[in-house]
């Protein structure tokens, strides 16, 4: 199985010492590419710094933690994140609304999520449609994107659950177009989560 890890953390320092392990591992098991989270300015820094020295394979993105809200500068940041952006960052994040752990005040997080720079036309960057969109995630069971960040590009993922139905991970598919094939590729993917669900908790 060839897949794309999406999100890890590589330029956390917690990886300084086996980075290079980790990044074989990943080619080991099949993974055609991983995208190094800029869960701020610094971590985006480090990560495209990282995304050179394994050029090809790991990817970057830059953005702000929503955690991380309360100390967003919008004239420093939101041009860092451009400039990331026209140096090769594949996504801007993290970022984004997080109502769960509230480490930044929701009217704080709205307000710097209202900021980040718009990718194309369809990126959601107003707070209310955010919301809405988390909204339905949690009601439909699955999340769904339609060229938020690349025209020609649509997805759809489902949580893979862990032990004690905790969500652990998800997994997704890219595809040109949703419009017929959504349905079955959400049923897929849900196979795909159950196995892996059952691989991880086992
Ligand atoms: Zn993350």
């Amino acid at each position: 199985m060839r897949f794309i890890d999406s999100h890890a953390h590589l330029a956390d320092p917690a990886f300084d010492d086996d980075r290079d392990a980790v990044v074989s591992r990943a080619r080991e098991v099949g993974a055609a590419a991983v995208v190094s989270i800029g869960e701020s300015i610094a971590a985006a820094d480090r990560a495209a710094l990282i995304a050179s020295s394994y050029h090809g394979f790991v990817f970057h993105t830059a953005g702000v933690h929503p955690h991380d809200a309360g100390q967003f500068d919008a004239a420093r940041d939101i041009d860092a994140i451009r400039r990331h952006r026209e140096f090769g960052a594949v996504a801007v994040g993290e970022c984004g609304l997080d109502y769960h752990y509230d480490h930044s005040p929701r009217e704080v997080q709205r307000e710097v999520f209202a900021h980040l720079p718009r990718v194309t036309a369809y990126s959601i960057v107003q707070p209310g449609r955010m919301a809405a969109e988390l909204e339905r995630v949690r009601q439909q069971g699955y999340a769904q994107t339609s060229e938020e960040m690349s025209l020609g590009a649509c997805s759809v993922a489902v949580p893979v659950f862990g032990p004690d139905a905790r969500v652990v991970a998800a997994v997704g598919i890219v595809v040109p177009s949703l419009k017929r094939d959504k349905n079955r590729l959400v049923a897929a993917l849900q196979v795909a989560a159950r196995g892996i669900g059952r691989t991880v908790s086992g």
